[in-house]
């Protein structure tokens, strides 16, 4: 099998963890026999800086991304960029237009913690004594975002502000499908999650959850209001296995996943579009954290983060599950060697702290 990505390492620690995350993908690539041409190309201040200001999303790299089965993206911004103008700094500029050009409708964000690694979670340890590995599905096109009308009028002599919570029956439809297609990789189990009590669309939310539910025998699911399902994620975090829900809720609820997971620096993420003739989707994928100024060019960024975005990429966009897993079990095996980056050493007995380079090393070792 032959597959094509485009790199868009960008600005900060993203180039020097994007490195490093090659040489994972180089190895698993010839383990698991299978062929990844690539091609790298500038996006945020990198690709300001080689136009003169003009754009963090040169023409080229869009094209790049266009041929290419997936694009994998390191991160963008930091310092130098921030006082541009709005529409051309650097997330603004190349994020928000890429997932708009791509039409990235789904956004896939795993909340884990390893066994290991539960002293870095703010989650009482006696609560998740096998750490928690949780994935939120949030819808990232529609809803209350991106609703009309929205603005300010003044009425009775009073300004008023409004926003508008909009959704498609397919739209809901389609996050669904997303959502229990990944459960059916995982174990099976979906808790969407929405506000029926109140909002109309939640009730078409659920409506429809049940109707595609019907499509997917083998996955149980259930509802929780999002209330309730943020303060279950800090209370029994274990429990769960796929959440769903629209982008607002799932804008809070992955962040909230994020803190109690302990580090930026070990989560991946993805953005899908459309399924492809394959049944496998285009995604970018992706770090959930920034560009990192505060460390960057030291050689001491979490590698895992971005390396775990390949996992997620060979798995959802390529196919490739077999290698996917295989990252997976490499990253375990790793971390419960003790070594560890900056981010999550604690200096506790069995800890050694390590490079980027170094914890790189140990994975492609034990793939
Ligand atoms: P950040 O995620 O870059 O950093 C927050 C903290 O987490 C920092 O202390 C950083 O050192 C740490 N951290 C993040 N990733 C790490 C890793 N892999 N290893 C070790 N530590 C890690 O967020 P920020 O400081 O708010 O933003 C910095 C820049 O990144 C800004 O310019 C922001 O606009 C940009 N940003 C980009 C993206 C993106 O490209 N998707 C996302 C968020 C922020």
């Amino acid at each position: 099998m032959s597959h094509t990505i485009t790199v868009l390492s960008g600005d900060g620690i993203g180039p020097e963890v994007m490195v490093e995350a090659l040489n994972v993908l180089d190895a698993v690539s010839e383990k698991f026999s299978f062929k990844i041409s690539r091609s790298e190309h500038l996006v945020g201040g990198a690709a300001l800086d080689a136009t003169d200001n003009e754009t963090p999303l040169p023409q080229d790299t869009i094209e790049a991304c266009e041929k290419a089965d997936a694009i994998l993206f390191g991160s963008v911004g930091g310092p130098k960029w921030e006082n541009l103008p709005p529409d051309i700094q650097p997330e603004r500029g190349a994020l928000l237009p890429l997932r708009k050009h791509f039409g990235l409708f789904a956004n896939l964000r795993p909340g884990s913690c390893l066994p290991a690694l539960t002293h870095a979670s703010p989650v009482k340890n006696e609560l998740i004594p096998n750490g928690f590995d949780v994935l939120c599905v949030r819808e990232l096109t529609g809803g209350i975002y991106f609703g009309d009308p929205k603005g300010r009028e003044e009425r009775d002599g009073e300004i008023v502000a409004f926003d508008t919570m909009v959704y498609k029956k397919s739209e809901i439809e389609n996050i669904l499908h997303v959502a229990f297609k990944a459960a059916m990789g995982r174990d099976k189990r979906l808790t969407s999650v929405d506000k029926a009590n109140v909002l109309a669309t939640s009730v078409l939310w659920r409506e429809t959850a049940n109707e595609v539910a019907k499509q997917y025998p083998e996955v149980t699911m259930d509802h929780l209001y999002v209330d309730n399902a943020a303060m279950q994620l800090v209370k029994r975090p274990d429990s769960f296995d796929v959440i769903v829900t629209e982008n607002l809720f799932g804008d809070i609820l992955s962040d909230e996943m994020a803190m109690i997971s302990g580090s930026l620096g070990m989560l991946p993420s993805a953005s899908l579009g459309k399924v492809k003739d394959s049944g496998l989707y285009f995604g970018m994928y992706e770090p959930s954290g920034g560009s990192a100024p505060d460390i960057a060019g030291q050689g001491i960024a979490n590698p895992i983060a971005q390396i775990l975005s390949i996992s997620m990429l060979l798995r959802y966009s390529l196919g490739e599950t077999a290698a996917a897993d295989a990252i997976d079990s490499a990253v375990q095996k790793v971390i419960d060697s003790g070594l560890r980056t900056g981010d999550i050493f604690t200096g506790a007995d069995g800890e050694t702290k390590a490079n980027t380079a170094v914890i790189t090393a140990a994975i492609v070792a034990n793939l």
